[in-house]
């Protein structure tokens, strides 16, 4: 027999649990545990930003939890988010709402959320705290790190980019936070490091963003999102944002794995990355460090038209000098140069009288050989890359791989909705967040077995 609807929904009194109605094995109830821990001391860390006087902010762990649900559902907008909270009965009860409880308007939500509440850095803070509880779990082994960065693209039009010289910043009368942030940044950076060229499209709409084709995408502003991960389970112990120039990247991998060494105490054996990281500068910056580089050699010098490449000179440490493939010697005065490099340069009267001369040096009259100053550095990486363990690091290097996959597939990730380096900075804590409490969940809750209605 055909069934019918006939309930009458006009009900006055229902007997009503939101707390029943949110089952065992949904994602937010098991997350909360670790949410409610990690926002303990919320109130006391934001007390100094809030006044004692005047109308109450929304509360700022509702915020935060609201948050949380969309960065972990993919529903990025604040007006969405106000409307889906308000409506699904699993996000009101992990905001800690009740059924009659007003959900904050999208205008009041984002005021509040882009006032003293950004200024705070508290997702900072919560981030810290979460990966302190993965350490205490012990889902953080601390000795193999990889790290990645991946490509966001700005919320800025990329038909719209203009030549620095092209805008001129004191005709605009209101200047966005980003445009301000930007302008502050640079006033503080000073001069350029040397080798550094200044970007040549900019956005207006949010000029710390970078004019980028990596990736193999299509041109765009965008900023990276750096990952530092722990290899045992892929947890993210830092995240960092910069704009999307590979410089950018590695220098902040730097300040990543100080930064977990200070706050989180944990400092890597090794480091597992790609070739973009290979360069000698910060090779030999991970040998200061005692850092075992599991990374590719970022190399050149390789020639592909059938003459000696550098690797066909063999490097004499103690005599510092090359010995080149007819048993010459290739000396040094040890100045540096600009190009950042030490020149190594073969006697004219042995390269004239040298049956290897059409191989080596066919159109110059003597042969030279460029030195990068961490060198030694760069052997010690190309040694480590024949070993069992680097191969093992390049497997599990794929797993901050899987991080920026997931982001972009199951979070709905890949543009962003915030402008300037301080708004990519949040939503890419949000991300981290989002991500350690979901690999917390998998790995330190258990659904039960048959789910509540
Ligand atoms: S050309 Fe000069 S540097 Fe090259 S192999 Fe001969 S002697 Fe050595």
């Amino acid at each position: 027999m055909m069934g019918r609807q006939t309930a009458d929904q006009r009900r006055l009194f229902y007997e009503f649990h939101l707390e029943d109605r949110v089952p065992g094995n949904h994602l937010l109830r098991r997350i909360n545990g670790f949410v409610a821990a990690a926002l303990s001391d919320l109130h006391s860390e934001l007390a100094s930003y809030y006044s004692h006087t005047g109308r109450p902010s929304i509360d700022p762990e509702l915020m935060i939890r609201m948050l949380i649900v969309g960065y972990t559902y993919g529903i990025r907008s604040e007006r969405q988010l106000c409307e889906e909270v308000s409506l699904n009965l699993a996000y009101r009860w992990f905001c800690r709402l009740d059924l009659e409880d007003e959900v904050p308007d999208h205008s009041t939500f984002s005021k509040n959320r882009h006032g003293r509440f950004r200024d705070s850095d508290i997702l900072r803070h919560l981030f810290e705290r979460i990966v302190m509880a993965c350490v205490v779990a012990g889902l953080v082994r601390g000795e193999g790190f990889s790290v990645d960065a991946s490509v966001m693209e700005a919320d800025a039009s990329r038909y719209h980019g203009l030549t620095p010289d092209e805008i001129d910043w004191s005709k605009t009368a209101k200047p966005s936070r980003a445009v301000r942030e930007y302008l502050e940044a640079l006033g503080e950076a000073g001069d350029l490091e040397p080798g550094r060229k200044p970007p040549k499209v900019i956005s207006r709409s949010d000029p710390a963003s970078a004019w980028t084709a990596k990736a193999n995408k299509r041109v765009q502003f965008g900023y990276g999102l750096n990952y530092l991960i722990d290899n045992e389970h892929a947890v993210i112990v830092d995240v960092e944002a910069t704009p999307a120039r590979t410089y950018d990247e590695v220098a902040s991998t730097r300040v990543m794995i100080r930064r977990t060494a200070e706050r989180v105490g944990l400092k890597p054996k090794r480091l597992a990355a790609d070739t973009a990281y290979g360069t000698g500068k910060f090779l030999g910056w991970l040998r200061d460090e005692d850092i075992e580089p599991h990374i590719p050699v970022w190399d050149r010098s390789r020639r592909e038209d059938g003459t000696f490449s550098r690797g066909d000179f063999a490097y004499d440490v103690d005599r510092d000098l090359y010995v080149c493939p007819n048993g010459k010697l290739l000396r040094s005065t040890g100045r540096l140069h600009s190009d950042g490099t030490y020149r190594y340069i073969a006697s004219k009267r042995d390269c004239d009288a040298c049956p290897f001369k059409p191989k080596c040096c066919r159109k110059q009259p003597v042969r030279r050989v460029l030195r990068d100053p961490n060198e030694t550095a760069r052997d010690y990486a190309r040694r480590l890359a024949e070993t069992e363990a680097f191969e093992q690091s390049s497997r599990e290097r794929k797993k901050v791989e899987m991080r920026f996959a997931h982001l972009k597939t199951h979070h709905g990730f890949e543009r962003m909705r915030l402008r300037g380096l301080s708004g990519a900075r949040d939503e890419f804590h949000l991300a981290a967040i989002v991500q350690n409490l979901k690999t917390m969940a998998m790995r330190l809750t258990k659904p039960p077995a048959t789910a509540v209605a």
